[in-house]
């Protein structure tokens, strides 16, 4: 029998890692004799949800079993979640999904909804029982949410892999001993094949968490071979206790959705828009910079944040009148109605002329003239030809600035962005045909 698990809301910023449980999972699951049918999947869900714990991730076990196995391991994956969940966080709802079979369509438009916006417990409650599939929920039961998506999202389109390593337990919560210059060494040797390594701008490894959860570091890339051989590479002067690939929709965009009109954006819902800029943009107190953005429906404040770097120098020179496309959260200001876009990327389409007025040329020498007064004309600074009838003259000022797409760097990406050099590389092979052997994927 085909069995697939989800697993959600597990982590607590005080710890934990749902990768984590689903790592040591694949370990057990294989010793009860089950079979992979796919790498294990983290799919990343709606960034801007308020309730999410970190980084908003389900993890999905996609095994082929003899029946006589299902008890024992829906027991072990119960069992691996109620030893290792963080319960005593209030905002740390864990949920399983378990489903028999295929995984059927309709649960495509709920995994959508799931990635791009907000769903209520209630639509996942009905698709489970709807589907035959079993959950278990705890505390607020939320987690059976994600852990369905989980199960629903199959990652036939663009997807991405991530080898994730963990830490022994003993070293939990102490500085991670990882030696950087192995990072930029693998860096070097897998680019383009690997992502998001080192910050760009200041040369800082990208791949180690800071906080106490377990994970040592993780590398990101196109293919299992890639981050397997990318991994390897990185050297570690503490121990590591297992490593796992996971097949995963991490830097494909998945949580952006087009909308038509700047009146469709909704709190919560990450979208991809197109507008015109309305004013000149500010920097306001703590170097974010703001500038409103209108079409014939709306007018919202996009915001590109202190920590996006030098992407904030690209927004300051926008005009008014320049077409840009957005990429973004979107939240409700506070205290009014307005919406905000955070930005998450954006695309100049289209440069409005720069035209301004300045007083007229001299007709005699060629030199800038003065103004004598309103209505009086104008007077050569150089020759002193003097002109009643002159009026000011129209400048176009050249733009600094180009059309194109422009990313902040790669330490202010949300998991599920897409970085620049995935553009043209998108994976949509789908499911595996084959999958390497378990041993090359995980490792105790
Ligand atoms: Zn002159």
């Amino acid at each position: 029998m085909l069995l697939h698990i989800g697993i959600e809301d597990t982590d607590s910023p005080r710890g934990g890692c749902t990768t984590y449980i689903a790592a040591l999972l694949v370990e057990r699951l294989l010793e009860l004799g089950a079979r992979f049918i796919d790498y294990p999947n983290l799919v990343r869900l709606n960034p801007n949800v308020p309730w999410k714990t970190r980084g908003n991730g389900a993890v999905c076990l996609r095994i082929e079993m003899d029946t006589a196995l299902e008890g024992a391991v829906k027991a072990a994956v119960v069992d691996a979640v109620e030893r290792h969940a963080e319960f005593d966080c209030d905002n740390t709802n864990p949920g399983i999904v378990f489903h028999t079979g295929i995984v059927t369509k309709p649960l495509k438009g709920f995994v959508d909804r799931v990635i791009q916006g907000v769903v209520t417990l209630g639509e996942a409650e009905g698709l489970i029982e709807k589907h035959g599939s079993t959950a278990i929920g705890y505390k607020n039961m939320r987690g059976i949410i994600g852990a369905l998506a989980a199960v629903g999202e199959r990652l036939e389109g663009d997807h991405t892999y991530e080898l994730l390593a963990y830490r022994m337990p003993e070293s939990l919560g102490t500085p991670r001993r990882l030696d950087v210059d192995s990072i930029i060494e693998m860096d070097e040797a897998t680019r383009g094949e690997t992502f998001n390594n080192v910050d760009c701008e200041n040369g800082r490894p990208l791949i180690a968490p800071h906080g106490p959860d377990p994970v040592l570091f993780g590398v990101r890339g196109e293919s299992a071979e890639a981050v397997h051989r990318a991994g390897m590479m990185v050297e570690a002067s503490e121990p590591m206790e297992r490593w796992v690939i996971f097949r995963t929709n991490q830097g494909t965009d998945a949580h952006l959705r087009r909308v038509m009109k700047l009146s469709d954006l909704e709190p919560y819902n990450p979208a991809i828009a197109v507008g015109e800029v309305a004013a000149r943009p500010r920097t306001i107190q703590g170097g974010h910079v703001i500038f409103p953005l209108k079409d014939e429906t709306a007018q919202v404040d996009c915001a590109a944040y202190e920590p996006t770097g030098r992407f904030r120098d690209v927004v300051r020179r926008f005009s008014e009148g320049d077409t840009i496309r957005v990429y973004g959260g979107v939240r409700a200001s506070d205290g009014d109605m307005r919406r905000t876009l955070n930005l998450e990327k954006l695309e100049v389409l289209h440069l409005a002329p720069d035209v301004r007025l300045a007083n007229p040329l001299c007709q005699q020498c060629g030199s800038g003239m003065e103004s004598m007064g309103r209505g009086k004309g104008y007077r050569c600074r150089r020759c002193g030809l003097r002109d009643r009838n002159l009026e000011k003259r129209v400048i176009e000022v050249e733009r600094k600035l180009s059309t194109g797409l422009f990313i902040p760097p790669p330490s202010a990406h949300r998991h599920l962005t897409k970085p620049r050099q995935r553009y043209g590389k998108e994976n949509m092979e789908g499911v595996p045909n084959e999958l390497y052997e378990p041993w090359h994927w995980s490792r105790v």
